[in-house]
């Protein structure tokens, strides 16, 4: 590594990270250092249904844990998150989805200049490399290479049909024009290979004289002079060493380690750091607040037709033809996403954009936590509020780097979120019963059609709901008091130091992360490279 100064430093190599690595050493004007606390990457990363692999795997994933709630029946909920490079864009389900216009302008709107729907359509469009749709919207030749999930079955066409019963229709591009309606799922798949930012981004980039990659380095504290970031702590191993930035450090270590970084590094809630005796070199109470993710009630029903879930597709000979099958086709079961299927709606008319969205699952797991395929043939939906405005805390509590940070999601605490969740798992049902499902609808698992009124809907989600891993927020982006980042993603009072990453969304958009934040990170390294031009 010999000289350790840059102009800029990149901590955390996943979504946003990687981009930002490439495209700030792009121009070979800036000398630039990217530290990744994970390893390089894993033999299994690049095959679609490792997400299955790696959700509890903590040589990839960093395992955190929720405080017991109130609103999670008092059960710790799983919080995944890729430790690797390409993060969580490595380890996750593969669904690609933008949001939707109304979540950038509302950003706009809270006073974040530059961040509206027009502001960023240019940017999603240079980012992905995208077939279908319509070229004015949806780009061509971007390094993230997007396709629709390859995968036919009379189980989706009777999903397709029951949605078309209860006036859901069809469309071919919610990442279009409009959100609305049941669409197969755009995937972060090519070729039958995961298209991680790993992939897309630092494989093109890894031989450049003037990018150095740094992995399995825990970055530990900044390094303040005053009210300037000129450097930081990292350790490797045993060792500890400082990496120091010309320009600016950009911290891309997620919802998670981000305020955590910001914490230890004397940033913060002046409370939240005098108790763990840290002393305080910047008061900055947004740092840690305004969690939010998207809280999950998997509802499961058997399917009384034979062959059409993975449940019998993937099991025994099945499996072992599912298997030669992606060796010889790369498609498949090993090739799929997630979810082959979603579909976004709105619980309530009056609304102007869905509210809801639902994850097709063709198959049942026995259950959540030991994720293996139930004996029994059956069907999932995964159905999540769009954008839920309970907030949440994330905040150390201890001055130990590798002590994992305690994280507080205060689920259904708003009015709000309590009745869309009640709406959408009585929506869910409505598509499964229409008459389109009539040859395929066996008994309801979960809930179970005991469970019909408001308060026995959100017993069930409080006691088995889980997350869509998608938490964002803790270092908001505004012009308030609570702002961590100004609009520009520089952190507020403090020179050199900028976050970019989920962590700066000041509302959860209405969908799935990865893309959006693969966005923040393209849009970021913008500002930073005009800044230095
Ligand atoms: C299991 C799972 C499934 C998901 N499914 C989907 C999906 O299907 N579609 C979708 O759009 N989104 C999905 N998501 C969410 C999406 O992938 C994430 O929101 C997104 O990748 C987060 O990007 P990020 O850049 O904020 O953080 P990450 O991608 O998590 O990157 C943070 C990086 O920083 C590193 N890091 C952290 N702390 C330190 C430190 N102290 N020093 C050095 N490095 C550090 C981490 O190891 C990691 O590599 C899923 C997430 C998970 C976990």
């Amino acid at each position: 590594m010999g000289d350790q100064s840059y102009d800029f430093v990149v901590v955390g190599g996943g979504s946003a990270g990687c981009v930002l690595a490439n495209r700030l050493s792009e121009s070979g004007r800036h000398r630039v250092l990217l530290l990744e606390a994970g390893p390089r990457y894993h033999p299994l990363e690049r095959v679609p249904i490792s997400y299955s692999q790696f959700i509890d795997n903590p040589a990839v994933n960093w395992c955190f844990m929720s405080k017991p709630e109130e609103s999670t029946g008092g059960r710790p909920i799983p919080v995944p998150r890729g430790r690797l490079l390409g993060g969580s864009s490595a380890i996750n389900g593969l669904v690609f989805v933008r949001g939707q216009a109304l979540d950038y302008d509302s950003w706009a709107q809270m006073g974040n200049r530059g961040w509206s729907y027009d502001d960023v359509l240019p940017i999603f469009k240079r980012l992905e490399s995208y077939d279908g749709g319509d070229g004015e919207l949806r780009g061509r030749s971007g390094p993230l290479r997007l396709t629709e999930a390859y995968d036919r079955s009379p189980l989706y066409d009777a999903w397709f049909a029951a949605a078309e019963e209860v006036g859901l229709k069809r469309n071919p591009d919610y990442n279009g024009a409009s959100q609305e309606g049941i669409c197969r799922t755009q995937t972060t798949i090519h070729n039958g290979w995961r298209m991680s930012t790993s992939r897309c981004y630092i494989d093109p980039a890894r031989r450049r004289a003037n990018l150095d990659i740094q992995c399995d380095a825990h970055v530990e504290s900044l390094l303040l002079k005053e009210k300037r970031c000129t450097g930081l702590r990292y350790r490797v191993g045993n060792e500890s060493r400082e990496a120091q930035a010309r320009c600016e450090i950009v911290l891309c270590a997620g919802s998670i380690n981000s305020p955590q970084i910001l914490e230890l590094s004397g940033i913060g809630r002046p409370e939240v750091l005098g108790a763990q005796g840290i002393e305080v070199r910047h008061a900055l109470d947004g740092v840690g607040e305004n969690l939010r993710d998207h809280y999950v009630p998997r509802l499961r029903w058997d399917i009384t037709q034979r062959g059409v879930t993975f449940n019998d597709r993937a099991r025994g000979l099945g499996l072992a033809w599912q298997i030669l099958r992606y060796a010889l086709t790369r498609r498949g079961f090993l090739a799929l996403p997630s979810s082959p299927i979603l579909a976004f709606l709105r619980t309530r008319p009056e609304l102007e954009a869905p509210d809801v969205q639902l994850h097709f699952i063709p198959f049942a797991i026995e259950h959540i936590k030991k994720r293996k395929l139930a004996p029994e043939a059956g069907m999932t939906i995964a159905m999540c509020q769009l954008r839920p405005e309970s907030k949440g805390s994330i905040h150390i509590t201890d001055p130990q780097p590798m002590t994992a940070p305690e994280i507080r999601f205060n689920f259904l605490s708003a009015a709000l979120d309590r009745e869309t969740l009640v709406a959408g798992v009585r929506a869910a049902r409505r598509l499964v019963e229409a008459k389109a499902m009539d040859a395929f609808r066996g008994r309801e698992i979960n809930p179970g059609s005991k469970v019909q009124s408001d308060e026995e809907i959100l017993d069930y989600i409080r006691g088995n709901a889980q997350t869509a891993y998608h938490p964002v927020g803790t270092c908001k982006m505004g012009t308030d008091e609570m702002a961590v980042v100004d609009p520009e993603l520089k952190v507020c009072g403090i020179e050199g130091l900028r976050i970019a990453d989920g962590s700066i969304m000041p509302t959860l958009m209405s969908g799935n992360t990865n893309g959006p934040i693969i966005m923040i990170g393209e849009k970021a390294s913008d500002m930073m490279l005009e800044a230095w031009r």
